[in-house]
């Protein structure tokens, strides 16, 4: 796997030699067991995988070297490079202006750029039609287009598919820019359907059954369809690809139980002809991170702590596995820790929330810990550490984490 130049205030030291322990001995990642961390009285239990992925450690070095390369020059970005608020507060602090906010919102009128302006790509990529817009202002969209090649993928996949005759199902949110983007590329060929979840897919089932008229599969899925969507004809041979960052298992899970359907309609014998087999299009970090996850719940643990941005879909993800488990704390940073208090989002009431004494006082603590794949190592490591000076001095903690073992 190819190494990226990230700046170094977003490793970590004390995780970087956890995972290069873990890469000795398991060089081919196909052991996803836990990593525990003893520092002190404190047991953390670490994922296999946790942190940034390929995609957003191409993105940031892509991003930085555009502002080296570009001294003098107005230098924007789409939309929020990666869904992390410190990675994009470190942007706009070296002078990267945002076009957009996360839903699409304009921030930046586009008239306002000119040919020699410098404008990045996110990770998620974009929409053709935006492209277009851009291209059309003289801007050149390819330098620094950042698009994750695992997010190029699923569209080139789409868009073969689509040629010929499948409907491409996406499962994703309607409204998360990658899955706009995922949509614009699919289109080009064929018909496209987004659909959030296995609920959703039920719905679609019963359409794909005709048990449902074409008045009621408009109104159910709204706006979330290609114009002249016909489910009487538009879903007789359909692919599944998704939001590279939703739950893989879900949309494993909706892929199996649309196959069934199809097979229930048209017979086992005459499934290939009905569905494409679209599972080497998941994304291998999500993946990884999704199955670490999976086995850090079958810990025994105090408590749960998520790092991540708030707004970022994966890291969502990995709260909600966790939450089966354990009390778990999904934070941003480690200012959200202060002595033994810890403020929240609380991921099902999508509002903040506080915690007094989250720790309790018994004398060893087993913490499940881990990160989205936006959050830099660096967030992690320093969300330990005020963990830490709950009951340790600093002089303490730099002993403790100099003689850690893994
Ligand atoms: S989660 Fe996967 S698809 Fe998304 S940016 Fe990371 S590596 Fe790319």
């Amino acid at each position: 796997m190819k190494q990226f130049e990230v700046p170094t205030f977003y490793r970590s030291s004390i995780l970087a030699r956890v995972k290069a322990i873990r890469k000795e001995l398991d060089p081919r990642k196909k052991d996803f067991s836990p990593t525990e961390v003893n520092l002190g009285s404190f047991t953390f239990i670490l994922g296999r995988h946790f942190g940034f992925c390929y995609g957003v450690e191409n993105a940031i070095e892509r991003s930085y070297k555009a502002i080296a390369e570009n001294p003098g020059k107005r230098i924007f970005l789409l939309s929020q490079m990666i869904h992390n608020p410190a990675v994009n507060e470190d942007l706009r602090a070296n002078g990267i202006e945002f076009l957009q906010d996360t839903q699409g919102n304009q921030l930046i009128n586009f008239e306002e750029l000119s040919s020699s302006d410098v404008v990045l790509i996110p990770a998620f990529g974009t929409t053709i039609k935006t492209q277009n817009i851009l291209e059309n202002l003289g801007i050149d969209v390819k330098t620094y287009n950042t698009t994750c090649p695992f997010v190029e993928k699923v569209w080139n996949r789409s868009q073969k598919l689509a040629q010929g005759d499948h409907t491409i199902i996406i499962h994703g949110k309607f409204d998360h820019e990658e899955t706009k983007a995922t949509f614009s590329h699919a289109q080009q060929n064929g018909h496209v359907l987004i659909i959030k979840n296995i609920q959703e897919a039920a719905f679609l089932a019963q359409c794909i059954r005709q048990e449902k008229t074409r008045d009621e599969f408009e109104f159910f899925f709204k706006r979330k369809f290609t114009p002249g969507f016909n489910p009487s004809v538009h879903l007789r041979k359909i692919g599944v690809v998704n939001q590279t960052t939703m739950l893989a298992s879900e949309t494993q899970q909706i892929t199996e139980f649309l196959r069934n359907t199809l097979i229930s309609v048209y017979g086992a014998e005459n499934i290939n002809k009905h569905m494409a087999d679209t599972r080497d299009t998941l994304c291998y970090a999500t993946n990884d991170n999704q199955t670490s996850t999976l086995q850090l719940l079958e810990q025994r643990a105090d408590l749960a702590i998520v790092v991540g941005g708030y707004n970022s879909s994966n890291t969502t993800h990995l709260v909600e596995l966790l939450d089966q488990n354990f009390n778990t704390y999904f934070i941003k940073d480690a200012s959200e820790i202060k002595g033994n208090d810890i403020s929240h989002y609380n991921i099902h009431h999508k509002e903040m929330q506080f915690k007094k004494d989250f720790l309790s006082n018994e004398k060893r603590q087993r913490i499940v810990i881990t990160s989205g794949a936006s959050c830099p190592d660096s967030i992690l490591e320093d969300v330990i550490k005020n963990i830490l000076k709950i009951r340790y001095k600093d002089q303490e903690i730099n002993e403790l984490i100099n003689n850690f073992k893994a």
